[in-house]
């Protein structure tokens, strides 16, 4: 069965405070429920002080980055095995601002995906299209290369095992979005391309979630279309309100 999953990514934002004060918040609201899936992804110092207001609870924890390797001299960077043992089950690999502001390119997240798979953590893969590309009409050809290119080799038991988050790079952090048919369109293209390399089973199985300014006000349309199976939320995560409207929304 498809899952709806809602993540929260708080990029660079909270310090401890705030952190255990949102986590709580989410973790009150969410109460029993189980659907949909809510992911919470602080900075990396702050994923212990999550994980130990959630512990009990249905929310589960996500980190926002890792590394390829098991280990090395590899300064400021976490491992799969890391995260796994601060009570991680999710990682996002490839969010635009990985791809663009650390030139983290395609060969290096398909490293990253490939590595998480050998564990226990389910990766959100991040794909997307910049502005110019979509004006240039390039936006599937953009997005069955980075499907093709970061999941080279990569091999599903389950649909369960990856999520996808679509972001259009031009709707992230920039209070533009993507309307319910303009994503729609990409997610059931993804969809398409998910069953060319995974077969029919595994794929409709594997929650394609967007991202790119989702507020409580748009979410309901959004995750209404048969394709969009939940989102993954910048800004509106940082505030219990509005990341409780959109949990709402999903459920
Ligand atoms: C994101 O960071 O993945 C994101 C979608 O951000 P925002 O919701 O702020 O556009």
């Amino acid at each position: 069965m498809r899952r709806t999953i809602i993540a929260g990514n708080w990029k660079m934002y909270t310090d401890t405070g705030e952190a255990k004060k949102l986590a709580q918040g989410i973790a009150d609201h969410v109460g029993n429920r189980t659907e949909p899936v809510v992911i919470l992804c602080p900075p990396s110092p702050m994923l212990t002080t999550v994980f130990n207001v959630i512990q009990n609870n249905p929310v589960l924890l996500g980190a926002q980055n890792v590394h390829p390797e098991p280990y090395g001299a590899f300064t400021g960077e976490v491992s799969e095995a890391m995260l796994e043992s601060v009570g991680c089950s999710y990682v996002i690999i490839g969010h635009s601002e990985r791809r663009i502001l650390f030139g983290e390119k395609d060969v290096f997240l398909n490293d990253k995906a490939l590595r998480v798979m050998t564990g226990k953590l389910t990766p959100i893969l991040c794909i997307g299209e910049t502005l110019k590309e979509r004006e240039a009409e390039q936006t599937f050809n953009r997005i069955e290369q980075q499907l093709r290119d970061d999941l080279k080799g990569v091999t599903l038991k389950n649909g369960h095992d990856l999520v996808i988050a679509y972001e259009p790079v031009w709707a992230i952090g920039t209070g533009r979005t993507a309307t319910p048919e303009q994503a729609e369109e990409v997610h059931s293209f993804i969809r398409e391309r998910l069953v060319k390399m995974f077969g029919t089973a595994i794929a409709d199985d594997i929650t394609i979630q967007y991202g790119g300014s989702v507020k409580p006000d748009n979410a309901k349309d959004l995750l209404s279309q048969p394709n969009i199976d939940g989102a993954l939320v910048g800004g509106a995560s940082l505030k219990v309100d509005s990341f409780a409207a959109i949990i709402d929304a999903a459920g």
